[in-house]
């Protein structure tokens, strides 16, 4: 008897000491964890469901046949008199789901039963900058921490299990424009993240910090003539000063990259985009009457490729030289394989091309437009530079009679663009891209500006609208080795949710009318809709638990379309805000229905 009590003891005691050393559950994300996100469907612990950024799922669990029997398994408040636009990708690790929402917060909840675990809330100061509402795209995951970024431009460091919080470090000082908005990547033990501000005349910088502690690891400015730094020394300089950039307009040149990055391990390189030059108006910077290469302004409106542990620029293409229109060239730049083999970068940029590189060196392949009528330029060449159509830029308001407001033009995309920040994705079963992008213009045009510390930086007006009497919104699937568009599903109002693609032959999206919809990923045919109560601008995951599929979307209208989307705006006035996410699932016993 004395013995058996004596191994009974030492059993409950080491399965005790187990559930209190955290065991298995809550083990800690590694960066093998991280490199295998893509491939393992039982965790989501990148922004983009893997950092090439695919958007991709191998799960078929969920398919063509069986999709029209999703119905909720599970829907969770974010609660509170604020809502305003819901823009994050959710983050699965060991059965907890982690969101982020507007204002600055951040739930862990229960990936299957939708209880909430913690809650963190930012106290944000007063005079908070942010251009576009008061949105977050997400957090990042990385060994017993999870890492997010707030309005006031900080970056905080969370307990994963108890939302205590273990660092925060201030990114930039909102007081001068900055904001963070972004969902963080993480690479090799760094948490890499970009800044926000572009409308404000700020400096884009990446910063790169070690994730344990919060320091500051490295620093690379996104505008040429600014120094970069490697362990609180200088490292080297972004560009050569004056090379495209005329007197001191390159000290407040913008070039936010307020988008995030996404991070090839084969090449062991980063590619953030970096925004537009600012100010707007560009005969301030040489841009509309150009000498040389002076009036590029770069590394602004460039994807710029970075050495994940120094920041040291390994290349760049500027997707807009001469930049005039606020065509940002932050859009996420995807890792794929194309259908021959070769190892590429995708981008649906703002100026409403689509871009393939080299992805060993970021060469230009090739681009098409993806969207119709543009203005600006005629297409676009074989170096991957614009054929600018300079009727189309907005007039020079130093020639105007008053001196005051340029010539006024109508520019198509809009300023928000043919694609803005919602993300694509690409289908490994298809080789297709699946963009959410839209059809729109704008009146546009350039006034006088100076700097002025926090104060906007634009010196241009502009009205959004529409081109088209029945949509705006623009669902396209995309073949990238020729530009040609397989379908296209036409939208009422402007597309703002991310996309994602399945190997059960399913496309995902939301509206802003509020549906979340699955396609077929070959025909674009609508296979299964559900009415989530406000608007999508969100991005769906997938995930299995217990051997079942899982689908989740966050839903919550907001975003830049109703603050910056002139007669477009007034258009989707009457949709309600909101703040809920939702989680779906085929019931086992209809899984297998046809
Ligand atoms: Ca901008």
């Amino acid at each position: 008897g004395h013995i058996w009590e004596e191994l009974m003891r030492r059993v409950v005691a080491a399965a005790l000491l187990t559930v209190f050393a955290g065991g298995t559950a809550h083990a800690d994300v590694t960066e093998a964890d991280l490199a295998n996100d893509a491939e393992n469907t039982e965790s989501v612990l990148t922004n983009g469901m893997g950092r090439h950024l695919q958007r991709y799922s191998p799960l078929d669990k969920i398919n063509k046949n069986n999709v029209k029997n999703l119905v909720p398994a599970w829907a969770f408040s974010l609660g509170g008199e604020k809502q305003k636009g819901q823009e994050t990708q959710p983050i699965v690790d060991d059965g907890v789901m982690y969101i982020t929402g507007s204002y600055s917060r951040l739930y862990a909840v229960d990936a299957k039963t939708g209880k909430e675990i913690w809650q963190y809330d930012a106290r944000l100061p007063e005079g908070i900058l942010p251009c576009c509402d008061v949105v977050n795209r997400g957090a990042a995951i990385f060994g017993d921490k999870i890492y997010f970024g707030t309005l006031d431009a900080k970056i905080v460091a969370l307990d994963k299990k108890t939302g205590d919080v273990v660092w925060s470090k201030k990114i930039a000082n909102f007081k001068d424009g900055y904001s963070y908005t972004a969902a963080p990547l993480i690479v090799d033990g760094l948490v890499i993240t970009g800044n926000s501000g572009g409308e404000f005349g700020i400096l884009g910088e990446v910063q790169a910090r070690d994730a344990e502690t919060g320091e500051l690891v490295w620093t690379r400015p996104m505008i040429e003539g600014h120094m970069g730094t490697y362990k609180g020394k200088e490292s080297s300089m972004t560009g050569k000063v004056n090379a495209t950039w005329p007197g001191d307009l390159w000290k407040t040149g913008g070039g936010a990259p307020w988008l995030g990055g996404s991070y090839d391990k084969e090449t062991d390189t980063i590619v953030f985009g970096a925004g537009n030059p600012a100010p707007w108006n560009s005969w301030l910077r040489g841009a509309g009457n150009p000498k040389g290469t002076e009036g590029d302004n770069l590394y602004a409106a460039s994807r710029v490729a970075m050495d994940p542990k120094t920041g040291e620029i390994k290349w760049h293409f500027q997707t807009t030289p001469r930049e005039g229109w606020d065509f940002d060239g932050v859009n996420e730049v995807v890792a794929y394989t194309d259908r021959d083999g070769n190892k590429r970068w995708a981008t649906a940029d703002r100026n409403g091309f689509f871009y393939v590189l080299n992805r060993e060196d970021g060469k230009f392949v090739s681009a098409t437009p993806f969207v119709k009528n543009i203005s600006w330029a005629s297409g676009i060449d074989e170096n991957g530079r614009p054929k600018f159509i300079e009727d189309n830029r907005p007039g020079d308001p130093s020639k105007a009679a008053d001196g005051k407001k340029g010539e006024v033009i109508f520019a198509v995309p809009s300023f928000l663009g043919g694609k803005n920040w919602q993300p694509m994705s690409f289908s490994k079963k298809t080789g297709n891209f699946y963009v959410p992008s839209n059809e729109w213009g704008m009146d546009i045009w350039n006034e006088p500006v100076t700097y002025k510390k926090g104060a906007a930086y634009l010196g241009s007006g502009f009205t959004i609208k529409p081109i088209f009497e029945d949509y705006i919104g623009s669902l396209k699937a995309i073949d990238p080795d020729t530009g040609d568009i397989k379908w296209e599903y036409k939208n009422g109002a402007p597309l703002w949710a991310g996309v994602m693609s399945t190997a059960g032959g399913l496309v995902f999206t939301g509206t802003p009318e509020g549906e979340f919809i699955a396609f077929d990923d070959e025909t674009g045919e609508k296979l299964w809709s559900f009415q989530t109560g406000s608007g999508i601008v969100g991005q769906p995951i997938t995930w299995e638990q217990d051997g079942e599929q899982y689908v989740t979307v966050i839903s919550g209208w907001g975003g830049a379309v109703p603050l910056w989307g002139g007669e477009v705006a007034k258009k989707v006035e009457y949709l309600n805000q909101g703040g809920t996410l939702w989680t779906f699932r085929v019931p086992k016993e209809l899984a297998s229905a046809n």
